[in-house]
């Protein structure tokens, strides 16, 4: 199913040159020097269209430096004039909005922390009504992707066009090597749903870390994302908020020049034809496991019949727990990751006992989950 939504395509923003759409800029604006120190220094890279810098900060716990506020704004008004980039800031509420209209900021982006909330996204959305200004959407903070198409929406409803989506990464309550999970199936089911509308990925809260930040771009690159957010300090190790994952403008250069670019479509004819001939027998592949699950569901419902008869629970747990021992050892041993089988079995189990329910209550469907 698609989301209609008046969407204008990355190619027309302004300031768009080809991918990737790059916005850069400090976490936080903290001094008017650093500000435009670093504002010039990016406008020397020729990919950089729009200057980025926090003015009002949603910090996790209190006590941490949290903005400078209203006083940025001026800051930032002047990055655009001597520099000719364009500016965005984030939002948070009806005031944020307002402020930054009045100092004429190009781009608005609604964070992490506010757009996993629909009362708040609703109140920017009324306070944007008939505005003419770019604004990205991150996603919420909990991988809940109608939770970000939900805001999308209420924003495109108060008539903007220019209108984006920022993948920054998801929190989880296990640490892992990056800050936040990209779980990269969100952002591409949000573009089958939302074919149009431009998306950034935002290496920079993903990674956590300056480490992880090329590795990140190049596989947003690889997955026709159109932008990037990357945070950039002229002195990183000082910045007063997310000090290990800003680049130095001069880094940054040196990251995007490793960035490799690759075509979305193939215009060569004799590589289209390879290309079609592997994806046939990519079809081909996809019918066979389909037949395949075919044939198991139907041996799982003359277990169900049998476990029926006999009296015995469906989930027999000493049994699953012999089948995803075995089939993850089999998997590895063919280059599959334990991720990937773990997610298939799972499901292929959680389908074989849907059948099997069927079967314990005389064919009658189950209740279908409501959303
Ligand atoms: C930011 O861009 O500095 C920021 C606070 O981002 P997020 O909302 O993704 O945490
Ligand atoms: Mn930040």
């Amino acid at each position: 199913m698609g989301t209609e939504l008046n969407t204008t395509p990355a190619k027309d923003w302004k300031g768009y040159n080809g991918r990737p759409f790059l916005i850069a800029g400090p976490c936080s604006a903290e001094t008017e020097e650093q500000v435009m120190e670093t504002a010039k220094q990016l406008s020397e890279i020729k990919e950089v269209s729009i200057f980025r810098a926090g003015i009002w900060k949603p910090r996790t716990r209190p006590n941490s430096f949290e903005g400078v506020g209203t006083e940025g704004l001026k800051w930032l008004r002047d990055v655009k004039r001597e520099t000719g980039l364009m500016v965005c800031t984030e939002v948070a509420n009806e005031k944020h909005v307002y402020e930054a209209l009045k100092y004429g900021i190009d781009m608005l982006w609604i964070g992490a922390r506010t757009s996993v909330n629909p009362f708040t996204v609703q109140e920017i959305s009324d306070a944007l009504n008939g505005v003419d200004i770019m604004v990205l959407v991150k996603n919420p903070v909990s991988p809940d992707l109608e939770l970000w198409i939900g805001a999308i929406e209420r924003i495109a409803k108060a008539g903007i066009t220019r209108l984006g989506a920022v993948h920054r990464g998801f929190s989880t309550f296990e640490k892992t090597i990056y800050r936040n999970q990209p779980n990269w199936q969100l952002p591409i089911e949000l573009r089958r749903r939302i074919p149009d509308i431009p998306i950034i990925c935002d290496p920079s809260h993903i990674s956590g870390a300056r480490e992880y930040l090329y590795e990140i771009s190049q596989k947003a690159m690889d997955l026709n994302f159109d932008g990037l957010m990357l945070e950039s300090h002229i002195n990183p190790e000082k910045a007063l908020s997310d000090a290990a994952q800003q680049l130095t403008p001069n880094d940054l250069k040196e990251l995007l020049s490793r960035l490799i670019l690759r075509s979305p479509v193939a215009s060569d004819p004799k590589l289209l034809d390879i290309l079609g001939e592997l994806r046939q027998q990519i079809d081909v592949f996809d019918d066979h496991l389909l037949d395949i699950l075919e044939k198991r569901m139907k041996i799982a419902e003359t277990i169900g019949q049998y476990k029926k008869e006999n009296n015995i629970t469906i989930l027999q747990t000493t049994r699953w727990d012999e089948i995803i021992k075995k089939v993850l050892v089999k998997g590895q041993t063919k280059g599959l990751s334990p991720e990937m089988i773990d997610i298939i079995f799972k499901a292929i189990h959680q389908e074989s006992i849907n059948h099997q329910m069927k079967i314990m209550n005389n064919g009658i469907s189950t209740r279908k989950k409501k959303n």
